[in-house]
């Protein structure tokens, strides 16, 4: 089966339905999504309204989700993602809320594992180091896991079967064979799609991914969307000016 992956969509209407148009031109058959539908940008109830129009879908919540319908705490947010969370507190439509209400942070399925940050802190901590993902490895039940969160397309796995060494690295755009123990079944793989709506690896193009479970293999696409006429939509707003001028620098 063929699923898109994608994540850190950010209330980035332009960027998702790309995104999106893409996949489904691929024959996407699945949807996995990584959490932080909102937050930062402009358009939460069109981007609301296409994800939850998805077929076959597994969704999580992240950070941002769960602070718009309050069920985080702010203090820790910087004031530019504070400011986009108590504009999209206002803003939500109830279908939209209730939506968000229904997601969690994580989510263990029997094809793969969703974890928004981590499996071990779903909420808050950000995938990057070789350390991490060898102490999250038992809390997964099904590769591959996939979270979001740090807005980098990733890749963590061991490069021998002992576990000795961890390959951590940026993803390409180029099909990774995923894993695989001697039974046949993947071994631990952690994949990051990158986001679709703030990328912050110094390429300002969304980015997603495509990850076919018969093949065992997953590849992260970049596609260029419309970013003055999102940064025109945060002006028009008035969110912050530092929200508009980052999706220009991927950063
Ligand atoms: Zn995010």
């Amino acid at each position: 089966m063929i699923y898109g992956v994608f994540s850190d969509v950010h209330s980035n209407y332009e960027a998702l339905s790309v995104v999106l148009d893409h996949l489904e031109g691929l024959g996407v058959e699945g949807w996995i999504c990584c959490g932080d539908l909102v937050g930062y940008g402009p358009d939460p109830d069109a981007t609301l309204d296409r994800v939850r129009a998805l077929k076959n879908s597994s969704i999580i919540a992240g950070n941002h989700d769960l602070a718009v319908i309050g069920r985080i705490e702010l203090d820790w947010f910087n004031q530019y993602a504070r400011a986009a969370v108590m504009w999209t507190r206002v803003k939500l439509s109830e279908p939209n809320r209730l939506f968000l209400e229904s997601l969690t942070a994580r989510l263990d399925t029997p094809h793969f594992t969703l974890a928004h940050g981590t499996p071990r802190n779903p909420v808050e901590e950000y995938l990057l180091s070789p350390l991490q993902f060898r102490d999250n490895v038992p809390l997964v039940p099904h590769w591959p896991l996939f979270v979001g969160h740090s807005h980098m397309p990733l890749l963590f796995r061991f490069t021998d079967e002992g576990a000795a060494n961890v390959d951590a690295r940026f993803l390409e755009n180029r099909e990774e064979q995923l894993p695989r123990v001697s039974g046949g079944g993947l071994a631990p793989v952690a994949l990051n799609p990158g986001s679709v709506g703030q990328p912050r690896d110094h390429d300002n193009r969304a980015s997603c991914g495509v990850y076919d479970s018969d093949k065992g293999t997953f590849r992260v696409i970049r596609i260029p969307y419309d970013i003055p006429a999102v940064q025109g939509k945060i002006r028009a707003a008035g969110l912050p000016e530092y929200l508009a001028l980052r999706l220009a620098y991927g950063q």
